[in-house]
């Protein structure tokens, strides 16, 4: 199997995460439910940014950047965590957020706060704009800088998911079916195009957790990190499954979301969040209700963190 040597990581999670099986879950659902524990990347609060980071920082430190610049909404995870990984390896963070959802000193704000973090807020709806004043800020400093995209989500953060496949099939865990949450796209796209190389017997599903045209957006970052490692693969929508889980929109709590966060708790002792992962986790029981699963798959859901929103998003 290819190695993806050309492309640098700095070691910032402890990995491999954790597989674990879900008794109950699997009893009430019918079917062989596991779960992989990327909410325990080892930084921060953990989460699926670590992975992505790992490569993204690697890059912005052999171009020697001194300030990392990165965005999302005020409750990004992703934010925070580049923040915290930004600091970890002496690197300078400056959130430049759009100012929606809850900019209180609460979750994620409240974490960014504590590590000291330069955080601004632009009333845009609009990340060219954002992107834009990341350059502004950036070229005024003086110093070398370097822009994440929003989730982390390129060609490069892609590779990070595309590794997890490949640390699921090392692990001795091969599933039927993986399932993760897609909110800007780099993970779904990483998984499917891991599965494709990696485990190919297992079906992808992205729980979408906003409106964007993510068949699209799957396939671009696909390709993009497929030419990366140099891999010829053929990539088409026949790939990987999407569900619309969005609800009453992005970052607003559903109550099939709030439901799924309610049963992982009570049955497992296991926390997810409103945003992504209870929505995710909800698209999965909607699949096991539908009969998508057999009562020997062994299906893979996938921790994608989200703690430090937990405690600031109304549910
Ligand atoms: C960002 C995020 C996701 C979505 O991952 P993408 O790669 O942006 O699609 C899922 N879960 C959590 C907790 C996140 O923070």
């Amino acid at each position: 199997m290819m190695e993806n040597t050309k492309h640098e990581k700095v070691s910032l999670g402890i990995f491999p995460t954790p597989v674990q099986r879900l008794e109950n879950i699997s009893r009430a659902l019918g079917t062989q439910v596991y779960i992989k524990r990327d909410d325990m990347t080892g930084i921060g609060l953990g989460g699926n940014k670590v992975r992505k980071l790992e490569y993204l920082l690697a890059d912005a430190k052999a171009k020697g950047a001194q300030i990392i610049f990165t965005t999302g909404g005020a409750q990004s995870n992703h934010a925070m965590l580049t923040a915290a990984a930004a600091r970890k390896l002496g690197m300078t963070p400056i959130l430049i957020l759009k100012k929606r959802g809850v900019t209180a000193r609460q979750g994620n704000q409240l974490l960014e706060h504590l590590m000291g973090v330069d955080v601004r807020f632009m009333d845009t709806n609009d990340y060219a704009d954002i992107y834009e004043e990341m350059d502004r800020v950036g070229q005024a400093s003086g110093l070398p800088y370097y822009k994440i995209p929003c989730g982390g989500s390129n060609a490069l953060g892609t590779l990070g998911y595309v590794d997890c496949v490949k640390e699921l099939r090392e692990q001795g865990a091969e599933f039927d079916h993986i399932i993760c949450a897609e909110g800007s796209g780099g993970t779904m796209a990483g998984l499917a195009l891991g599965a494709k190389l990696y485990m190919p017997g297992a079906r992808v599903t992205g729980m979408m957790v906003d409106s964007d045209p993510f068949e699209e957006i799957t396939l671009r970052l696909m390709r993009e990190a497929a030419a990366l490692l140099g891999v010829a693969v053929n990539v088409s929508a026949q790939d990987f499954d999407l569900r619309d889980l969005c609800g009453p929109g992005y970052a607003i709590a559903s109550e099939e979301g709030n439901a799924a966060v309610s049963m992982m708790a009570s049955q497992e002792g296991l926390f997810l969040d409103p945003v992504y992962t209870g929505k995710a986790f909800a698209g999965l029981i909607a699949m096991a209700k539908e009969g998508a699963f057999k009562p020997d798959d062994r299906v893979l859901f996938l921790h994608s963190g989200g703690a430090g929103g937990l405690f600031a998003i109304e549910m």
